[in-house]
C-alpha cells in the first residue's frame, strides 16, 4: 500500500470545491509518456494552475502502472523545480472499469479514481460506484462517477450512441453512492471525430463543420437538482484545426475530425463544471509537431529532434487551455 500523500499528490476535494465557487474549471489531462507529462507540468507550473494527470486503463497497460505512479512522483518533485512551491497535482484513474481496477490504484498511490459504471443499469451503477467510494474514502482518495453515456471512442471505452444524463436521476445517484464528483452527458463525445457530417452544419465563411451546441438545459437543471457539486465533462477537446490542417498538410489522413468549440466550454467552466477532460487535442499537438519535422527534415532520426518539437506544441496547447479555456491560471498559488 502506497498513499499518493507521501508521494506529494492531492485528491480533488478542496480544488473542485474552489473550482465551483470561483467559476472556473480543472484540466485533466492525459498522460502516458514523458514529454507529455513534462509539457503538462511545465504549463502548470508556469500558469500555477491546479492539474490532473489522467491515466487511462489503455494508458496503465502502455506505460505500465509502476513506472506511471513514479513519473507522477517525479512530476510533484520537477513542478518545485520549476519554481511551484506547493504544487496540486491529482493522479487520477480515468474510465475505471471495475471496483478491482480502483482498488488497485487506490492502493498504488493514486488520489483519486474514477468509476465509470455508466452502462449499467441504474441499480448497479449506484452499487458499484458505492463499493469503490467505500473503499476510496477509507484513504482519503476521491471518487468520480458517471451517469449517462457519451458517444464515441476514447481507448477502451466506446459507445455507439449518446444518452444524456437525466436530471431526476442525480440527487438519488449522488446521495446513494457517495462519490465526490459526478460525469454526465449533455452532448460531448470521446475521441477526435465527435459528430458525424450529417449532424454538423456548415460554417459558409470557413467552409467547417459546426457541430451542434451542448445541452446546457440538462447541465442547468442538474445545477439546480445539486447546487454546488462538482460536475465533470468527458470528451472536451476541441480538435483544434490548424493541428489537423498541419497533419494533413504533411501526409496525415484526418477526415472531417471536428470537437467542442471553445467558447462552449469557456461557459461550462463557469458553471458547476468543475473539470474538463482534454485527451485528443493534446493527441493532435504531438503529431502535429513530428510530422512537421519528418516531412521538413527527413534526414532526422535522433527522437529529441521530433519529440522536443511536439512537447513545445503540447505545451502550448495546455498553457491556451488553462489560460483562457478553463480559466485554472493562478489557482495553485
Ligand atoms: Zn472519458
Amino acid at each position: 500500500m502506497v498513499s499518493y500523500k507521501e508521494l506529494g499528490l492531492v485528491n480533488t476535494k478542496e480544488m473542485f470545491a474552489k473550482a465551483v465557487a470561483g467559476g472556473y474549471a480543472i484540466p485533466a489531462f492525459n498522460f502516458n509518456n514523458m514529454e507529455q507529462l513534462q509539457a503538462i507540468i511545465q504549463a502548470s507550473a508556469e500558469t500555477k494552475s491546479p492539474v490532473i494527470l489522467q491515466v487511462s486503463k489503455g494508458a496503465r497497460q502502455y506505460a505500465n502502472q509502476t513506472l506511471l505512479r513514479y513519473m507522477a512522483q517525479g512530476a510533484v518533485e520537477y513542478a518545485k523545480e520549476l519554481g511551484w512551491e506547493k504544487p496540486q497535482i491529482v493522479l487520477h484513474l480515468d474510465h475505471g472499469d471495475s471496483f478491482e481496477t480502483c482498488k488497485s490504484c487506490v492502493d498504488f498511490g493514486f488520489s483519486s479514481v474514477m468509476i465509470d459504471a455508466s452502462a449499467l443499469p441504474f441499480e448497479e451503477n449506484i452499487a458499484l460506484t458505492k463499493k469503490v467510494v467505500e473503499y476510496a474514502h477509507q484513504y482519503d482518495v476521491t471518487v468520480e462517477a458517471e451517469l449517462g453515456v457519451l458517444a464515441g471512442v476514447e481507448d477502451e471505452v466506446a459507445a455507439e450512441e449518446s444518452h444524456y444524463t437525466k436530471p431526476e436521476e442525480v440527487i438519488e445517484f449522488a446521495t446513494r453512492t457517495g462519490c465526490d464528483s459526478l460525469a454526465i452527458s449533455i452532448g460531448t463525445s470521446h475521441g477526435a471525430y465527435k459528430f458525424t457530417p450529417e449532424q454538423c452544419t456548415v460554417d459558409p465563411q470557413t467552409g467547417r463543420l459546426v457541430p451542434p451546441p451542448l445541452a446546457f438545459d440538462v447541465l442547468h437543471e442538474v445545477e439546480k437538482k445539486l447546487p454546488g457539486f462538482p460536475i465533470v465533462l468527458h470528451g472536451s477537446s476541441s480538435v483544434p484545426q490548424d493541428e489537423v490542417d498541419t497533419i494533413n498538410k504533411f501526409g496525415g489522413a484526418l477526415k472531417a475530425a471536428v470537437g467542442i468549440p471553445e467558447e462552449q466550454l469557456r461557459e461550462a467552466a463557469k458553471s458547476a463544471v468543475c473539470k474538463i477532460n482534454i485527451d485528443s487535442d493534446s493527441r493532435l499537438a504531438m503529431t502535429a509537431a513530428v510530422r512537421k519535422v519528418f516531412a521538413e527534415k527527413p534526414a532526422e532520426f535522433d527522437p529529441r529532434k521530433y519529440l522536443g518539437p511536439a512537447r513545445e506544441n503540447m505545451k502550448k496547447l495546455y498553457m491556451h487551455k488553462i489560460v483562457n479555456v478553463l480559466g485554472s491560471d493562478g489557482k495553485a498559488e
